[in-house]
């Protein structure tokens, strides 16, 4: 039988295995807003947003994310990439 800290501690270890280690990232200053990205991604994970005079691209539903690389081998420009997360907190 496992007593109450030996399951604490196995839920724990369950969720940081389920989180996701890497995520798609926009780096904005490159991103020329074309859409490119928004209309490949199926699981509609990237969304334009505007800022100021400048519309771009943004990862908003990272949950979505199945990380299959499409918008990062369409976007002309380079602006996306798979980066790693080094803190989930
Ligand atoms: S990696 Fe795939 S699922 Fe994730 S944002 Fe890009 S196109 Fe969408
Ligand atoms: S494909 Fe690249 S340049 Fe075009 S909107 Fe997406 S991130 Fe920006």
């Amino acid at each position: 039988m496992w007593n109450k800290e030996k399951k604490n501690g196995f839920w724990k270890k369950l969720q940081q295995l389920q989180q996701p280690r890497k995520a798609i990232y926009v780096f904005s200053e490159e991103c020329t807003g074309c859409r490119r990205c928004t209309q490949i991604c199926r699981h509609r994970v990237l969304s334009m947003v505007a800022v100021n005079d400048k519309i771009y691209a943004t990862a908003c539903r990272q949950e979505r994310c199945s990380q299959c690389g499409k918008c990062i081998v369409i976007c002309p420009v380079r602006a996306i990439k798979l980066v790693k997360i080094i803190n989930n907190d």
